[in-house]
């Protein structure tokens, strides 16, 4: 399906900043175990409910000049910050895609997700269900214009069982859990959106990623090497390089190997 350039970037740099303002509101709530819908969004301060106009992504913060329209409590500029990264990744994402819809859809849930992963999980070490599971529906979703039902549920049982079997062996063996259940659930997304293959070659990344960072990050700043690590943010990020490279990265394996 092809949609004018400028028609999708406009679109899914908007829908981005809408996702921003909706992450906001996840990082700030599911590490303290807060609903997401209840109570709407308030000032922290006063708890003055904040108006619709003034939940407009970005705009809303400007206009009312970064304070609380009740008690002039200053707002964090996190918040616009936030809005503003998801309306560029949203951009980014429709820009890689190409002109291409399915494409589009797929790259910016893999890319726009990325703020929540690596807001949460480097602080708390958890990765909310909402992106976990909801990678899973929406890569199941997907597949019907994509890979294929089928494709998506082999991907979901290879990766999240294989990943699963591998974290249960290694904290069987090591006497601690070796891997959240987050990244298993994470990962399965990843098989469910991209199929068993790619989502096996962003686990490879996401290891070496992880690996290239944390090992010298840790001599630097000599922290424990055996505390826990965030593996959700190298995995997120692996998972749009794989989607965009992972064919060609197969094609050298197979051709280097057989
Ligand atoms: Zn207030």
């Amino acid at each position: 399906m092809d949609i004018p350039a400028i028609f999708l970037w406009a679109l899914f740099a908007v829908l981005g900043a809408c996702f921003g303002s909706f992450f906001n509101v996840l990082i700030y709530r599911m590490p303290r175990e807060l609903s997401l819908v209840k109570p709407g969004s308030h000032c922290p301060n006063c708890k003055h409910k904040i108006a619709i106009w003034h939940n407009v992504p970005i705009l809303g913060w400007l206009i009312l000049g970064g304070r609380c329209a009740n008690c002039k409590e200053s707002i964090s500029i996190k918040y616009p910050i936030v809005e503003f990264l998801g309306m560029m990744l949203g951009f980014l994402s429709a820009v890689l895609a190409d002109g291409d819809f399915i494409k589009c859809i797929i790259l910016f849930w893999l890319i726009v997700t990325l703020i929540p992963i690596f807001a949460i999980d480097f602080k708390y070490l958890l990765l909310p269900d909402t992106i976990t599971i909801g990678g899973i529906a929406f890569g199941f979703t997907v597949s019907f214009w994509s890979i294929g039902w089928l494709n998506s549920l082999i991907g979901i049982a290879v990766c999240g069982g294989g990943l699963f079997l591998f974290s249960f062996i290694c904290s069987k063996i090591l006497k601690k859990e070796a891997m959240g259940f987050g990244d298993v659930k994470l990962l399965a997304g990843f098989g469910a959106i991209m199929g068993a293959e790619l989502a096996g070659i962003s686990l490879i990344i996401g290891a070496l990623l992880a690996l290239a960072v944390t090992v010298p990050y840790r001599l630097l700043t000599k922290k424990d090497m055996k505390s826990p690590l965030p593996f959700g943010p190298f995995l997120g990020l692996a998972a749009p390089i794989s989607y965009l490279l992972g064919n060609d990265i197969l094609d050298l394996l197979y051709f280097y190997l057989l």
